[in-house]
């Protein structure tokens, strides 16, 4: 019987074959109680599992692929020192020689108590590393029963599978890129899950989220996995099977004639050159940015390098060289690197504890960004310096998050001016013309733009959090999604004024929210004034085809209506004689 699920769509394309099952374990355990004299032989039992699983992890890591993404190894990192936490050891045995349970049991009802405690937690990136002692407990109990590990037990399966699992560890789906796999389903899992990551990071069609997806699909079943929609169709009927198998390869064969476009010149027709730059999260990103065509990196998410950092920041030493080798990945393109942007749904580990963080409210009005970075001014002038050692490798700019009014601006300066002193008195080398640029994504900063283009080297449009802090919609509350609109006059007319008034003084402006990599806004922009585009290196060809089939005098009207218009229809009316000019 056809069925269709829903899940969140993480990484695109779409991907057809059978459903390749991975139970799991846990929910399969024997419930027994052992007799006084074999508690030591029971906890003998679970150390010899925990040392097995420990041997496994080892292989995983030294088995990492050279291309792997670098946080492959801090995930794993993250496993190993999950197996070996007094929480889940020493209260599993605990619960063996006190309850005399069997060790599997022991095991699942510790796993059960940490879950309640992670299922308190508000915070969604925190509450989804519940899925990582899932992970660690489900390897353990294969462990325990001799079972091959997730990795051997696909071994043989054929190209054309589909994982459907529970979830899946981060660890285990690097395996699976030398599998060939077509896509991955699993029942757990939000945008921000490690799983996630990684599925973008290999470029694999995937949904997550899919509740009870392991439950309900079984094994070979024929499903289809749209990645762009977070939908997967079970039991698809021949006409549904027809028209996805049509899109597959019309997709395939659109990605193959944009590669062509790769090595020629962005221009419009009228000959206007545009920059198309990549957004990176890791350092190992800047090979995609390159690969895609990239004229260098527009906004280098710094952030990402300091999650898994348990009780404490990146060093400086660490970050100096991830930020090194994405400047030398580059190869003398510019690489703009964005102070941290912690807070809201991006929160650190380390996080917390006298910093208000804890307490706020509402975390996306409160202390996120740049606030953040001026309340740790060592934390702050460690980063700094970091990327300022990184510029004498490479070009390098400085992207400030956030920033909304003119005392914050100054006092990044400052502390900039004294992150170079710093540098000079150790004798450190830099480049000491260094830009400095400020993200535009509050509606304050837009409005009043002077003072940005007075103090600046150049701006960035942050269109996602311009539009969430517009309209007043959280960006990640799947309640008022629907209220999240790049196309709401408001938002245009903010996007329009920073770029026509960053003109005028001179100061180069990019953008490089979502909207910069949506094909369908791509006219639009570049009729609004746009030349230098940022975003992910996988939407970049689709991006350059619309540039280079685009007049810029010919969208000068079109354009207009669009920015004269309020009412939605119209707005729709005169976005489409954009498309069509
Ligand atoms: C933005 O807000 O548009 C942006 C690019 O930054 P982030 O998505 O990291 O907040
Ligand atoms: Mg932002």
């Amino acid at each position: 019987m056809s069925f269709t699920l829903h899940g969140i769509p993480v990484s695109r394309g779409i991907a057809i074959g059978r459903a390749y099952l991975i139970a799991p374990a846990a929910l399969d355990v024997d419930h027994y109680l052992i007799e006084p004299a074999q508690i030591e032989g029971e906890v003998g039992r679970f150390r010899a599992a925990q040392q097995r699983v420990h041997e496994e992890l080892n292989v995983l890591r030294a088995d990492l692929a050279a291309d792997a993404p670098t946080e492959m190894g801090a995930f794993i990192d993250v496993h190993m020192m999950i197996l070996n936490d007094v929480m889940l050891v020493q209260e599993t045995i605990d619960l063996i020689r006190t309850r005399r349970y069997n060790v599997e049991w022991a095991l699942t009802e510790q796993l059960e108590r940490l879950s309640r405690h992670f299922d308190d937690i508000e915070d969604e990136y925190l509450r989804e590393r519940k899925a990582d002692i899932e992970q660690v407990v489900e390897r353990v109990l294969k462990a325990l029963a001799g079972a091959p590990g997730i990795v051997d037990n696909v071994h043989g399966a054929c190209d054309e599978m589909i994982v459907v699992a529970h979830d899946i560890a981060p660890a285990d789906m690097m395996q699976f890129k030398t599998q060939t796999f077509q896509g991955f389903v699993t029942d757990l899992g939000g945008r921000t899950s490690h799983t996630a990551i990684v599925a973008r990071s290999l470029g694999i069609p995937a949904a997550v989220g899919v509740q009870h997806a392991s439950a309900l699909i079984r094994q070979d079943d024929l499903i289809i996995v749209d990645g762009d929609h977070g939908i997967v169709i079970v039991d698809p009927a021949p006409i549904v099977l027809e028209e996805y198998s049509y899109r597959q390869s019309e997709k395939e064969l659109e990605q193959r004639k944009l590669q062509r476009l790769k090595f020629s010149p962005t221009q419009t027709l009228c000959g206007t050159r545009i920059e198309l730059c990549a957004n990176i999260e890791l350092p190992d990103d800047a090979r995609a940015a390159i690969e895609s065509g990239a004229t260098g990196v527009g906004l280098f998410r710094t952030e990402f390098l300091f999650m898994n950092h348990k009780d404490r920041m990146a060093e400086e030493e660490e970050q100096f060289s991830a930020y090194r080798r994405a400047v030398e990945l580059m190869n003398g393109l510019p690489v703009t690197i964005r102070t941290i942007d912690v807070g809201a749904d991006k929160p650190l580990d380390s996080m917390g504890g006298g910093d208000g963080y804890e307490t706020a409210v509402n975390p996306a009005l409160g202390l996120r960004a740049i606030r953040w970075s001026l309340s740790e001014p060592q934390m702050f002038l460690t980063q700094l310096r970091a990327i300022l050692r990184a510029s004498a490798f490479g070009k390098v700019k400085i992207l400030i998050p956030m920033l909304a009014h003119a005392q914050e601006i100054d006092q990044t300066l400052d502390l900039i001016r004294e992150a170079k002193r710093q540098l000079d008195d150790a004798g450190i080398a830099y480049d000491p013309n260094v830009q400095v640029g400020a993200m535009i994504e509050i509606p304050a900063a837009a409005i009043a733009l002077p003072l940005f283009l007075k103090r600046l080297d150049f701006l960035s449009i942050g269109t996602n959090d311009l539009i969430q802090y517009t309209l007043a919609i959280d960006r990640a509350d799947n309640a008022v999604a629907h209220l999240y609109d790049p196309l709401h006059p408001a938002v245009l007319h903010l996007i329009a004024f920073t770029l026509r008034e960053a003109k005028r003084a001179g100061v180069p402006v990019s953008v490089c929210g979502e909207m910069a990599g949506d094909p369908a806004l791509t006219r639009l922009l570049l009729g609004m004034g746009l030349t230098e585009f940022s975003m992910h290196p996988s939407q970049l060809l689709e991006v350059k085809q619309e540039v280079l089939r685009s007049h810029l005098k010919t969208l000068e009207k079109p354009v207009a209506d669009v920015l004269a218009s309020f009412e939605p229809e119209e707005v729709q009316a005169a976005l489409k004689r954009v498309a069509l000019v």
